[in-house]
C-alpha cells in the first residue's frame, strides 16, 4: 500500500468531504470556517455555483485543446474579460498553469527583450518553488537549501520592512530605495539588470504590505534604466487587497503583471500580461506548455471574473477586509503577544512577538493549532513563522467575518493561557 510523501508538510490533519462558500466540510462530519481559501486561491468561495456550472459545461465540450496546437473559446473569452480588468496598455496576455510557471516566463521574457541577464528581487519576496522562483524567493531557507546550486544572475535588495527594523515606514523605505541605488552601483548595473520582481504585499514572508512610496521608487528606477519592473500578483491580485490589483494601491503601472490563485477559484491557470511591444520582443514559441490556458480552467476563470464584476467582490474584500482588521486590532489590545496586525483587504497577518519584538513562531502555531479545535482554519507564514495569515473568500460575509473573530479570540485564550 502506498502513502503519501512526508515531503509535504500538512498544517492541519483535516480531510475534506466537500466544501462550500467560506466552509469546508470535513469527512468526519465536522465543519470548518475557511479562512485559508487553499492559500488564497478559491477567491469565489469554494464551489460558487456558477464556477461549477461554467466548469461542467466545459468538460461536456472540450477539457484539454492543447493552446500551441489549436486554441479554444474559453481562452479567448477569457483574454478578453481579463484585459477589461488589465492595467493600462498591458493588453498582451501568456497563459501558463501555476503560479511558479508564469513568474518563470515573466523573467524569461524580461531578459529577453532586454538582452540583460540579472534580476533583483526583494527580501522576505516568495515567487515560487520552481528553481528559477525558488532562486527569487527571500521567505525562508526552507524554500531554497538543499537543492544548491539554484539558478544566477539573481540579487537580493532589502525590502522596507519598518515594523522589523524598528523604524517608521518614511525611513525604511529612503534606505531600501538608498540600498537598491547601490546595489545598481556596486553589484548590477543598470546595463546588466533585465527586472525587478515585487510582490504588492509579501505573502509567504510575512503578510507585510510593500509601502507606496518603495513601488513608486521602483517605477523611477525602472523608468530609468530601462528596467522590466514585473508585479508578482499571485497572491494579491484579483481583489484581494481591495483593489483589483495589489499595484493599484501605489496608483503605479507595471511593465509585467502576474496572475494566478484567484483567478480561477481554484482551477490551475496562471498569465502574465505585458504590453503587445514588450511581448513581441520574445520570439513565438519561446514560452509554451502542454497544460497551460486549459480549457475548464479558463472557462472557470471566466465565470470567476463574472462573479467578481456581478457580485462586487472588490468592493466586498474592502468592507470585509476593514472589519476583519478592526477586529484583529482589538484582540492586539486584549492579547500582549500580538505584535503587530497589517494588511490590506482580506490578506491580513497578525505577527507574535515577545515584549522586546523578538519573533514567537510558538504561540503562532499554538494559536493556530488550537483554532482548528474551534473550528476555525489559519495558516502561519513570515521567515520565522511567527505571522497568522487570515485570507477568507472574496465573498466572505460580514457575519462570518465576526465568527472567525470570536473563534480565533478563544483559541488565543487557549493557547496563551
Ligand atoms: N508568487 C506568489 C506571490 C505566491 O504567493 C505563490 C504561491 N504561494 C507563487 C508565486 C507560486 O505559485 P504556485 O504555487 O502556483 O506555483
Amino acid at each position: 500500500m502506498a502513502t503519501l510523501s512526508p515531503i509535504l508538510k500538512q498544517a492541519t490533519p483535516v480531510v475534506v468531504d466537500h466544501a462550500v462558500g467560506s466552509w469546508i466540510h470535513a469527512t468526519d462530519g465536522t465543519k470548518y470556517l475557511d479562512f485559508t481559501t487553499g492559500i488564497g486561491v478559491t477567491s469565489t468561495g469554494h464551489c460558487h455555483p456558477d464556477v461549477v456550472a461554467a466548469a461542467r459545461e466545459q468538460v461536456g465540450k472540450i477539457v484539454h485543446a492543447q493552446y500551441t496546437t489549436v486554441m479554444h473559446k474559453p481562452l479567448l473569452e477569457l483574454t478578453e474579460l481579463l484585459g477589461s480588468f488589465l492595467p493600462q496598455g498591458l493588453d498582451s496576455v501568456f497563459y501558463a498553469t501555476s503560479g511558479s510557471e508564469a513568474v518563470e516566463a515573466s523573467i524569461r521574457l524580461a531578459r529577453m527583450a532586454t538582452g540583460r541577464p540579472n534580476i533583483i528581487s526583494f527580501q522576505g519576496g516568495f515567487h515560487g518553488r520552481t528553481v528559477a522562483a525558488a532562486s527569487l524567493t527571500t521567505a525562508g531557507t526552507k524554500f531554497r537549501s538543499g537543492f544548491s546550486p539554484i539558478m544566477g544572475g539573481v540579487h537580493v535588495a532589502p525590502f522596507p520592512h519598518w515594523y522589523r527594523y524598528g523604524w517608521d515606514e518614511a525611513t525604511a523605505v529612503e534606505f531600501a530605495l538608498k540600498e537598491l541605488d547601490h546595489l545598481l552601483l556596486t553589484i548590477s548595473a543598470p546595463s546588466d539588470t533585465a527586472g525587478f520582481i515585487i510582490e504588492p504585499v509579501l505573502g509567504d514572508g510575512g503578510y507585510i504590505p510593500t509601502p507606496v512610496a518603495f513601488l513608486q521608487g521602483l517605477r523611477e528606477r525602472a523608468d530609468k534604466h530601462g528596467i522590466v519592473l514585473i508585479l508578482d500578483e499571485v497572491q494579491a491580485g484579483v481583489g484581494r487587497t481591495g483593489k483589483f490589483w495589489g499595484h493599484d494601491w501605489a496608483g503605479i503601472t507595471p511593465d509585467v503583471v502576474i496572475t494566478a490563485k484567484g483567478l480561477a477559484s481554484g482551477f490551475p491557470i496562471s498569465a502574465i500580461a505585458a504590453s503587445a511591444a514588450l511581448m513581441g520582443k520574445a520570439w513565438p514559441g519561446s514560452q509554451g506548455g502542454t497544460y497551460g490556458g486549459n480549457a475548464v480552467a479558463a472557462a472557470a476563470g471566466v465565470a470567476t471574473l463574472g462573479v467578481i464584476q456581478r457580485e462586487n467582490l472588490v468592493e466586498n474584500a474592502l468592507l470585509r477586509g476593514d472589519e476583519l482588521r478592526t477586529g484583529l486590532e482589538a484582540l492586539q489590545t486584549e492579547f500582549a503577544g500580538i505584535g503587530n496586525v497589517r494588511g490590506r483587504g482580506l490578506m491580513q497577518g497578525v505577527e507574535f512577538t515577545a515584549a522586546d519584538k523578538t519573533p514567537d513562531a510558538s504561540t503562532a502555531l499554538a494559536v493556530q493549532q488550537a483554532a482548528i479545535k474551534e473550528e476555525l482554519l489559519l495558516l502561519t507564514c513570515g521567515p520565522h513563522g511567527n505571522v497568522i495569515r487570515l485570507i477568507p473568500a472574496l465573498n466572505v460575509s460580514s457575519d462570518e467575518i465576526h465568527v472567525g473573530l470570536s473563534k480565533l479570540s478563544q483559541a488565543l485564550k487557549s493557547a496563551t493561557s
